[in-house]
C-alpha cells in the first residue's frame, strides 16, 4: 500500500485547527484541505498556519470553499470578485495553489451556462495572474448546476487553463451520476478529488450530505469504480476526504483520523484488486471475566455442552471446548475496557492459511500489533488490536480435525475430552457506542475482510431503537460478527444492558442442546406464551415442543430457519446462544431481538 498522496479536509475532524492538523499528521496523511471556517476561527495568520502544516509534514492541497461566485448579475459578481481576491491573498500565505469554488446556491444566480463560464473564466484569469487555479465543484443542491457533467460542460465552455473540475464523490453519486464519463475528461482538467461514502438513503441531498457522509468503505457508494475511472483518465492529484456527519465532528480527532486514513488505504487496496487474506472460521472467542463472575459463565458453558479441556500453566485461564467450538475464559481484574461490567468479549480468533500475512496486513491498515509473549517452543500467536481494544488473533487453519497441536504450549490438557453438541462459533455480537460503529465496521471490512450481509436492521427494542448489522466472511464456515448499537441514549431511564455482547455457538440440533441445558439447571431464557401463540398462528408446527425447550424461531422470506436458545445475561453483560441454522438462513435472528431483550430485562429484574 502507499505511493498515492492521501489527504483530508479539516472539516472532517473535531477540535481546533491545531488539533485537526496534529491528528491528520499523526495518522500519516500527506496533505490537508483547509476549510475556511477553521481558518477564520484560528488566531494564527495564514502564514503561521502554513508553517505549522510544513512542520507537521502536511501539504496544503486545497483552500475551500468559496461559495456563490458565478452566474450572478454584474453588481453581485463584483462582490464575488472582492471575496475571491481576498481568498487569493489568504492562499498565497497558506502556500496552496488550488481553491474550490462550489456551484452557486445564490437565489440571484441565473440559469445561464454562458454567463457562468464567462464569470468563472474571469475568476480564473485573476487566479492565473497569481499562479493559482480554480477547481469548480457541482454541489448536489446547486441552484442551477448540481451534476458533475453539468459542471464539466461549464468548465469546458470557459476553456481556461486555470479552471478545472473538483470531483466530489458524494455529489456525483447522490445525483445518480455515472463516473464512467470522467474517463473522457482530459487529465489536465481534473484538478481535485474529494472522497466521501454514504449509506443509500431516500432523502433530500443536503441533509443527506450534512448528516450522513462516511469514510470510504463505510457506506454504499462504489468508490472503487469512481477512482478507477479517474485513474484511467490520468488524474494524478491527491485522494482527499471530505466527510461530515453527526458523529465524526465531535469524535476524538486522533482515532477519527486513523479511521479516515484506513478507509483510503482500504480503497487503494480495493482498486489494486489485492487479494484479501482468506479467513476460514472462528478459531475461538476469548471472554475476560471477573473471578467473581467466572463460575456464572463457565456453568453456562458446561450446561451448553462445553468441557474444560485445557488450563494455562501459570494463569487463571481455561480452555472450554464443545465439538469445534472453543472459548477461552480468562479471569482478570480489572477487565480491559469493560467499565464496571465484569464480563467482556476480549478477543476474536480467526483461522487463516497465512496468519503472519493477515497480521501484517492489519498493521498496514493501521491496526497496532499486539506483542504476545511466548516461549521458544510454543506456537506463536499473532494479534492486532481493533479500535475498541478487542484483539484479533490470526490463527493457523485447524491442523487436523480435533487436533490439539493448534494450541500454544502454555496450555496443558486437563485430560477431559471436549464436549459435544456444538460444531463451531456461529457469531459474536458486539455493541460499540453509536459514534464508533462506523469505525468498528471499517475494521471488520478492511482488516478482517468481512462483508456486510444485507442492509442494517432497525430493531424496535424495549428501551430504544437499536441498529444491527451482520458482517461475514465468505466460505463454508464463515466468521460472523454482529454490530448493534443504540442510536440515542439520554436521560436517567436506562434499564437495558448498556453494551450487551454475545457469543453464539453453531449446533446441529438445538432441541438436544436445550434439553441438556435445562436438565443441567441452566435457566434458558423464556419469552412467554404470546410469542409461541404467534408462531402457531403463522403456521409453525410443534410450537409446544419449541416452547418447552425455550427455543426461539426466526423464519426468513425463503423459509430458512434460525432456531436458537439464549442464556440469561451473565456478569451483567454477556449472554450465550446456541443456534441451529437451516434452509440457507443467513441473518442473525434480529426479528426475535425485541422479545429476547424484554425477556432478558424481566429475568434480570426478577433476580
Ligand atoms: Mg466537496
Amino acid at each position: 500500500m502507499g505511493g498515492r498522496r492521501l489527504g483530508i479536509a479539516t472539516a472532517c475532524l473535531s477540535g481546533l485547527l491545531e488539533d485537526k492538523l496534529a491528528a491528520a499528521a499523526a495518522a500519516g496523511f500527506d496533505g490537508v484541505e483547509i476549510f475556511v471556517p477553521d481558518l477564520l476561527g484560528s488566531p494564527e495568520s495564514p502564514a503561521d498556519i502554513a508553517r505549522r502544516c510544513a512542520d507537521l509534514g502536511l501539504a496544503v492541497d486545497l483552500y475551500q470553499p468559496i461559495r456563490d461566485v458565478e452566474a450572478l448579475p454584474r453588481d453581485a459578481f463584483a462582490a464575488s470578485l472582492r471575496r475571491v481576491e481576498h481568498a487569493f491573498d489568504v492562499m498565497e500565505q497558506l502556500g496552496t495553489t488550488t481553491a474550490l469554488i462550489c456551484s452557486s446556491v445564490d437565489p440571484r444566480a441565473i440559469d445561464d451556462d454562458d454567463l457562468a463560464a464567462a464569470q468563472l473564466a474571469e475568476v480564473a484569469d485573476r487566479a492565473a495572474d497569481r499562479g493559482l487555479r480554480i477547481a469548480y465543484e457541482a454541489l448536489a443542491w446547486g441552484r442551477h448546476v448540481n451534476t458533475w457533467d453539468h459542471s464539466w460542460r461549464i468548465v469546458a465552455r470557459a476553456d481556461h487553463p486555470a479552471l478545472g473540475l473538483c470531483v466530489d464523490s458524494f455529489h456525483l453519486y447522490a445525483r445518480g451520476g455515472d463516473p464512467a464519463g470522467l474517463r473522457d475528461v482530459p487529465a489536465g482538467k481534473l484538478f481535485f478529488l474529494q472522497l466521501a461514502d454514504a449509506p443509500r438513503l431516500d432523502m433530500a441531498v443536503l441533509p443527506w450530505s450534512r448528516h450522513h457522509r462516511l469514510f470510504p468503505g463505510q457506506g454504499d457508494f462504489d468508490l472503487t469504480a469512481l477512482v478507477g475511472h479517474l485513474d484511467a483518465a490520468g488524474y494524478d492529484g491527491p485522494w482527499s476526504l471530505e466527510v461530515f456527519n453527526d458523529v465524526f465532528r465531535q469524535a476524538d480527532p486522533g482515532p477519527a483520523a486513523v479511521d479516515a486514513r484506513r478507509s483510503l488505504l482500504g480503497l487503494e487496496e480495493s482498486l489494486a484488486g489485492a487479494a484479501v487474506p482468506a479467513v476460514g472460521g472462528t478459531a475461538f472467542v476469548e471472554l475476560a471475566v471477573d473471578p467473581a463472575t467466572s463460575a456464572e459463565v463457565t456453568d453456562a458453558l458446561a450446561a451448553l455442552g462445553f468441557a474444560r479441556t485445557g488450563a494455562h500453566r501459570t494463569k487463571p485461564v481455561g480452555l472450554w471446548e464443545a465439538g469445534g467450538a472453543r472459548v477461552v475464559v480468562r479471569e482478570e481484574v480489572p477487565l480491559p475496557d469493560a467499565g464496571s461490567v465484569p464480563a467482556a468479549v476480549a478477543a476474536l480468533a480467526v483461522r487463516t492459511p497465512d496468519p503472519e500475512a493477515l497480521a501484517r496486513r492489519g498493521v498496514e491498515l493501521l491496526a497496532p500489533r499486539v506483542p504476545l509473549p511466548h516461549a521458544g517452543d510454543e506456537a506463536e500467536l499473532r494479534a492486532v488490536a481493533a479500535p475498541d481494544g478487542t484483539l484479533l488473533f490470526c490463527c493457523p487453519e485447524r491442523p487436523s480435525p480435533g487436533g490439539d497441536d493448534f494450541w500454544p504450549g502454555d496450555f496443558v490438557s486437563t485430560g477431559v475430552r471436549p464436549g459435544v453438541g456444538a460444531t463451531g462459533i456461529d457469531h459474536v455480537a458486539l455493541s460499540p457506542p453509536f459514534d464508533l460503529v462506523a469505525e468498528a465496521e471499517l475494521f471488520l471490512r478492511t482488516v478482517v475482510g468481512l462483508a456486510p450481509v444485507g442492509e442494517p436492521t432497525d430493531i424496535v427494542a424495549p428501551f430504544g431503537l437499536v441498529r444491527g448489522r451482520l458482517f461475514a466472511s465468505a466460505g463454508a464456515e464463515p466468521v460472523r460478527v454482529v454490530l448493534s448499537s443504540s442510536l440515542v441514549r439520554r436521560g436517567g431511564w436506562a434499564p437495558g444492558v448498556p453494551a450487551p455482547q454475545s457469543v453464539a455457538f453453531a449446533v446441529p440440533d438445538v432441541l438436544t442442546v436445550a434439553r441438556a441445558a435445562l436438565d443441567a439447571g441452566l435457566p434458558l431464557l423464556d419469552v412467554g406464551p404470546n410469542y409461541y401463540a404467534d408462531l402457531a398462528a403463522r403456521g409453525v408446527a410443534d410450537v409446544d415442543v419449541l416452547a418447552a425447550h425455550r427455543v426461539l424461531l426466526d423464519v426468513d422470506a425463503s423459509g430458512g430457519q434460525y432456531r436458537h436458545v439464549v442464556t440469561p445475561v451473565l456478569g451483567g453483560r454477556v449472554f450465550l446462544e446456541a443456534v441451529e441454522r437451516s434452509g440457507g438462513y443467513a441473518g442473525f435472528g434480529a426479528a426475535d431481538a425485541p422479545v429476547r431483550m424484554a425477556a432478558h430485562r424481566r429475568s434480570r429484574a426478577s433476580v
